[in-house]
């Protein structure tokens, strides 16, 4: 290990839930660097169409596939939404851990940082037009496949609190007639 930060990282999405696609980065981000910190942004925020899941449910999801997967060197920070984006950056340093390196590929997050002085690392984004957010909770709606979108942890976790039933009944779609 380094004798100071350099190598400390973050990668930052809503995980709204985590999916392959997510753990594509996180898995090369954890292996790239001395420590990785996970921020859950948006973290105020559940029960909502985007945002079905609580930032402790979210972190529920992360945790139990990253301890299945065998990563160890990182920390999960929820970060709430500021609608302040000037102030942003500064927002996310204060919750988490020493970092120098964001991995993102959102243009918006990578000027803030950027402008902020951190250094962007963006990874390629693996197999996009099924894994996102978007598509896992989609198909969660239509009794469609999606939990060959998500590790198995995270299915388990979603089973436990009924998460396609709060998804369908965010929709509208199990609305009493
Ligand atoms: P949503 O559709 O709900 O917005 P999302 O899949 O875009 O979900 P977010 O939780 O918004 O995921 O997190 C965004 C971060 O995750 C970005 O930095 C993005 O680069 C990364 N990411 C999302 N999908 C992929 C993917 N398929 N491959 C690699 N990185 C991904
Ligand atoms: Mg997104």
């Amino acid at each position: 290990m380094a004798d100071d930060f350099s190598r400390y990282s973050l990668v930052i999405g809503r995980f709204q839930p985590l999916h392959l696609g997510h753990m594509d980065v996180i898995r090369k981000c954890a292996e790239e660097s001395d420590h990785l910190t996970i921020g859950i942004g948006s973290a105020q925020y559940s029960h909502t169409v985007e945002n079905p899941f609580t930032a402790g449910e979210r972190y529920l999801m992360i945790e139990e596939t990253l301890k299945d997967e065998g990563i160890k060197n990182y920390s999960i920070v929820p970060v709430e939404d500021l609608n302040r984006y000037s102030v942003w950056v500064s927002h996310v340093v204060s919750m988490c851990p020493p970092f120098n390196t964001v991995y993102s590929n959102n243009p918006f997050t990578k000027r803030l940082f950027t402008e902020a002085g951190f250094e962007i690392k963006a990874s390629p984004l693996y197999n996009r037009s099924v894994y996102s957010g978007t598509e896992v909770r989609r198909r969660m709606e239509s009794d469609g496949d999606w939990r060959s979108l998500v590790p198995p942890a995270v299915a388990e976790v979603i089973e436990k609190i009924d998460g396609v039933g709060r998804v369908k009944s965010l929709s509208g779609k199990d609305a009493e007639l």
